[in-house]
């Protein structure tokens, strides 16, 4: 015997052999009875979970929330209750479209999700790299994924699902403008921003709710591939991400956002939509600067790699519907539907106490009356109480830490402000950002993204970038006629290359 520890199976006994499978005979078949080899082979089969149908590729690490400043006139929670107070977290990043084998350095947006392990229970922001989405109603999120995913019969992306999709939900407009312009390609998560996207809310010890937007501006300076470096990128490594991000952790090179928010008090929202046409909860539309400046709250900070990447990245699982006392929700519709579907997600791939696994654990008291289901890890409750109301000490309810009542009125109804608000002004905010070279490189872009759509959705598309700015609409017309030129250039090229051959 080694001093190395004893090899056992699963239940603790131990194992003589992990090398040969017990037969008759020196040839004969194998027993039935072999059973630690019927572990071994049916515990192969089972060491995936499902992946996420969105957000699959990821990479994240642990970190640290640092409080800088004190905002405690906008909320109650003990995450922001000092300065100079501490909170450990986890961030996830990833690719929206991909799946797991996708390579990291596609145009795509990024998911931007962050845990913050609170002394009040675990909060998450699942955020992404841009401040807004391309739909603004949950109904229309499962068929915008479906966009982004293969073609039923083809088995592979449509361009043609995409811009149809696209020109036909032009609350869409400013999203895929971000997507195309430089801001599409990060050179690994360290240099991108990363936004709450969704508007949530703060409250204060007063009952006062304000309305709030979350940012995390990159300490490191943005930096983006174009489409030619990234596709230099993806030809030597489909994991530049997750090199990047693990590579500069091990070094000590930890990677800083500056965190960010934006208030609005509750009664302003209603003169917020009267003064501009966009709702407040809209998450296809941004709150401009000028008028909701950024206050600083603090930094993150990563700071240490996950020990196992399965365990920590691939199991750990980011709610909206993660808040704690002094954080609440908005009207957000979009908000309103991951605030099901994400924990649901969770729930059919990892299971039902998804939240008891060790990344996802709480690290403040974890007391509840949910019971048994799968991986009821740490259910360890008082045998008695099971049950609540209880005469046998198990554990209350804290009427101190109740929320202010939400001032929502109105008619029950299916209500559509995509229709009615101006899809236009923002993307143009945006567009005028942009100086000649990267407005060229977007109109390269868009037109190498339009590339086999017919004409008739083309033309739907240019309309709304004409209604951007005459100079959008323009600019990708003539990217696509260059596009036409140089396809008809290289099939000549080739067709004369086979003829001479
Ligand atoms: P400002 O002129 O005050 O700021 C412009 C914002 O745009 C900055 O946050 C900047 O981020 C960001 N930005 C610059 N280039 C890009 C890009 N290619 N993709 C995405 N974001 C980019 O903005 P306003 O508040 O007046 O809004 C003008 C437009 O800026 C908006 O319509 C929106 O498209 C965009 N924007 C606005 C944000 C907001 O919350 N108001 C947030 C992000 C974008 P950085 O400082 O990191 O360079």
């Amino acid at each position: 015997m080694t001093d190395r520890p004893r090899l056992t199976t699963t239940a603790g006994a131990p194992l003589s052999s992990n090398q040969n499978a017990k037969t008759v005979g020196r040839n004969g078949p194998v027993l039935l009875e072999d059973y630690q080899l019927i572990e071994k082979l049916a515990h192969q089969n089972r060491e995936r979970v499902p992946e996420r149908v969105v957000h699959a590729k990821g990479w994240g690490a642990y970190g640290t929330l640092t409080v800088t400043e004190d905002i405690t006139r906008y909320s109650r929670a003990k995450v922001f209750a000092k300065i100079g107070g501490q909170t450990e977290m986890l961030a996830r990043f990833s690719t929206v479209a991909g799946e797991q084998g996708a390579a990291d350095a596609e145009r795509d947006v990024r998911g931007f999700s962050l845990k913050f392990y609170t002394e009040e229970g675990n909060w998450d922001i699942v955020g992404n790299n841009t401040p807004v989405f391309f739909v603004a109603d949950p109904y229309k999120f499962p068929d915008f994924i479906h966009t982004q995913k293969r073609h039923p019969r083809t088995n592979l992306r449509s361009a043609t699902a995409m811009w149809d999709f696209w020109s036909l939900c032009p609350e869409s407009l400013h999203q895929v403008t971000i997507l195309m312009s430089d801001r599409g390609i990060p050179v690994d998560p360290s240099r991108m921003n990363g936004y709450g996207s969704h508007t949530f809310s703060l409250w204060n010890d007063q009952g006062e709710r304000f309305w709030v937007k979350f940012h995390f501006k990159t300490k490191q300076g943005h930096k983006t591939f174009t489409n030619e470096e990234a596709e230099k990128v993806i030809s030597k490594s489909r994991e530049s991400y997750q090199e990047a991000l693990y590579g500069m952790i091990e070094e000590g090179r930890f990677p800083k956002w500056d965190f960010f928010i934006q208030v609005m008090p509750e009664l302003e929202a209603d003169e917020f939509e009267k003064k501009t046409g966009w709702s407040a909860f809209d998450l296809t539309k941004v709150w401009p600067h000028a008028d909701y400046p950024l206050i600083k709250v603090g930094e993150i900070e990563l700071n240490r790699n996950p020990e196992n990447y399965f365990t920590d990245i691939e199991q750990s699982a980011f709610n909206p519907s993660n808040v704690v006392p002094g954080i609440g929700f908005s009207p957000d519709k979009m908000l309103q539907g991951r605030l099901f579907s994400y924990p649901d997600a969770h729930r059919y791939r990892i299971g039902t106490h998804y939240e008891s696994l060790p990344v996802n654990k709480p690290r403040s008291p974890v007391n509840h009356y949910n019971r048994d289901g799968t991986t009821p890890f740490g259910l360890r409750t008082n045998p008695d109480a099971y049950y609540e109301p209880n005469s046998f000490g198990g554990p209350v309810e804290d009427p101190s830490v109740a929320e202010p009542p939400h001032r929502y009125s109105g008619e029950v109804g299916r209500y559509d402000y995509r229709g009615e608000a101006d899809h236009y002004s923002q993307p143009r905010a945006l567009f005028n950002l942009f100086d000649d070279a990267h407005k060229q490189r977007l109109f390269a872009t868009l037109a190498g993204a339009m590339q086999g759509v017919p004409q008739f959705i083309l033309d739907r598309q240019l309309a709304h970038f004409d209604k951007v700015d005459p100079a959008y609409g323009a600019g990708v017309r003539e990217a696509l006629a260059r596009q036409g030129k140089d396809d008809a250039q290289a099939s000549l090229t080739t067709s004369h290359a086979a003829a001479a051959e």
